[in-house]
């Protein structure tokens, strides 16, 4: 069964998101939409609304689950026995940040990470410009899922 872990802070989930997830299905088995967990960084949206965004916008997927890990992404990929991370690209900055980061994950454990590139549509959305555009009252409705705006 081929399961692959999307991993991501999703504050909060949007279009781009949207587009590389629903890309992903017919490549997996299983998809999971993995929540980092760090207890450093600051969160404009809870982990539960995070939470709530996904399972709402995929509610009739059943390829699609969501949970949250803390630690290394690899490390949480084994202990769910998942082979594959899934990684979107927009442009070559993300290219040059996630090929050291996939090869070094791919040296400690073995698992592979596949890259789908961003529709061309939704290559300029970033979750940091939603949330910019959310802080000063402006509309985000091009950017990301209904259910965030709600
Ligand atoms: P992280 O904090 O790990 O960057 P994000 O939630 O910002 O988490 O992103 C998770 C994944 O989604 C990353 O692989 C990122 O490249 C991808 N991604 C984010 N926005 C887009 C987009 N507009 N198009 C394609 N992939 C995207």
């Amino acid at each position: 069964m081929k399961k692959a872990v999307f991993p991501g802070s999703f504050d909060p989930l949007t279009l781009g998101h949207f587009d590389i997830i629903n890309r992903a299905l017919p490549l997996f088995d299983e998809v999971v939409i993995a929540i980092g967990i760090n207890a450093d960084k600051e969160y404009m949206f809870s982990l539960e609304q995070r939470i709530d965004f996904i399972k709402k916008t995929f509610q009739n997927e059943p390829k699609i689950s969501v949970t949250t890990y803390k630690g290394l992404t690899v490390n949480y990929c084994k202990e769910i026995n998942a082979d594959f991370i899934l990684r979107g690209l927009r442009n070559p900055s993300d290219f040059e940040f996630e090929k050291a980061i996939a090869i070094t994950n791919r040296k400690l454990s073995g698992i592979e990470t596949v890259f789908l590139l961003t529709s061309a549509e939704t290559s300029y959305i970033s979750s940091s410009i939603v949330r910019d555009i959310i802080r000063n009252n402006g509309d985000a409705s091009i950017l990301v899922p209904k259910i965030v705006l709600q």
